[in-house]
């Protein structure tokens, strides 16, 4: 995947500066925003990115019980005046799964803690699932597949073996990673040619669908959740032309303010990825706040176009709280608050 030298020299400082940020926590005020995707039973999937209902009310828990939850908008203005309160930490949510609002929004209300939820607009109703569970599907879900793939993209000959069961996850990895940087047309097509090769059932799986327009409505009535963009069809947008990459963080925007009524002040680049044009366009868009891939903990001043996230996992309680102590929040005791 391509990177631009920017964007490279920005990721290296930033893990440089990580043993610095570690240190200062112990003396300064600081925080983290937490990033979750599905909120579900037990998943062996290949992503690694559901957590427990159980875990996930855990981390709630540990949150109100000795932190400071505050949604990522009052975070991010904290951030810019400089004042970051001891132990913040906001919640968000990516994609947009309808466990998000079966699981996770009755333990968001039970611990009275707000939330984003960054939403693919382009799968708002469910008809298909997120490109990257079909692929796992078309590639994990069937008994047999032909031994070898042959996929044009973009004008290009792509050839894969698939003689051992064993190299699926592999494959999938591999195509996961060359579909992402696809704009969705192209990506829609390579989709229906693997779909086609594979013989996979066309089915969506009811459990980690995306939420439809009314369940979005439901999730965010009460305010406790906010919608943030995170484009249409969730590209790695660093490796589009700039105006797709505008067209994609516009209309995500356009589509939940028509849907809700409110305006969006959030986007969260889909994988976290972002090149110098993103992060311009965000701000010519109007956006208050980005979040992108870095994970690491908040400071005051940190640019808000470019706020680092941690992706949390279905981590045990003990888990959970050795991260949040030890490499997010600062070190002010809970009793203080
Ligand atoms: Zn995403």
């Amino acid at each position: 995947m391509f990177r631009s030298h920017r964007e490279l020299i920005c990721r290296a400082l930033h893990a440089a500066s990580r043993p610095f940020r570690i240190v200062r926590r112990w003396f300064k005020p600081g925080g983290a925003i937490l990033t979750y995707h599905r909120i579900a039973p037990a998943d062996s999937g290949p992503y690694g990115i559901t957590t427990t209902p159980e875990h996930f009310a855990a981390h709630m828990e540990h949150l109100r019980r000795t932190c400071r939850p505050m949604s990522l908008t009052e975070l991010a203005a904290c951030t810019s005046s400089g004042t970051v309160p001891p132990r913040a930490v906001a919640v968000t949510f990516d994609d947009g799964y309808v466990d998000n609002l079966l699981h996770a929004k009755p333990v968001l209300d039970a611990w009275d803690i707000p939330a984003t939820v960054f939403v693919a607009t382009g799968y708002i109703g469910g008809e298909r699932e997120f490109w990257w569970d079909e692929l796992e599907q078309l590639l994990l879900g069937v008994r047999e597949l032909p031994r070898r793939l042959e996929l044009e993209v973009s004008g290009h000959l792509y050839g894969f073996a698939v003689a051992d069961p064993a190299h699926r996850e592999a494959l999938l990895w591999e195509l996961n990673t060359l579909l992402r940087g696809l704009p969705a047309e192209a990506r829609n097509a390579a989709l229906t040619a693997i779909r086609s090769w594979s013989q996979a059932v066309d089915r969506t799986r009811e459990d980690r669908r995306p939420m439809t327009a009314e369940e979005l409505l439901r999730l965010s009535s009460d305010g406790r959740v906010t919608l943030g963009a995170h484009s249409v069809s969730h590209p790695d947008l660093s490796c589009l032309p700039v105006a797709v990459q505008r067209a994609e963080i516009r209309e995500s925007r356009r589509s939940l303010e028509a849907l809700t009524g409110q305006l969006v002040a959030a986007h969260a680049h889909p994988f976290g990825f972002c090149n110098a044009e993103t992060v311009a366009i965000v701000k010519e868009e109007g956006f208050e706040l980005a979040c992108a891939a870095a994970e690491s903990s908040i400071e005051a001043g940190d640019d808000v176009f470019s706020l680092p996230r941690y992706i949390v996992r279905d981590w045990t309680s003990p888990t959970f709280r050795r991260v949040l102590e030890h490499h997010l929040v600062d070190r002010h005791p809970a009793r203080t608050l």
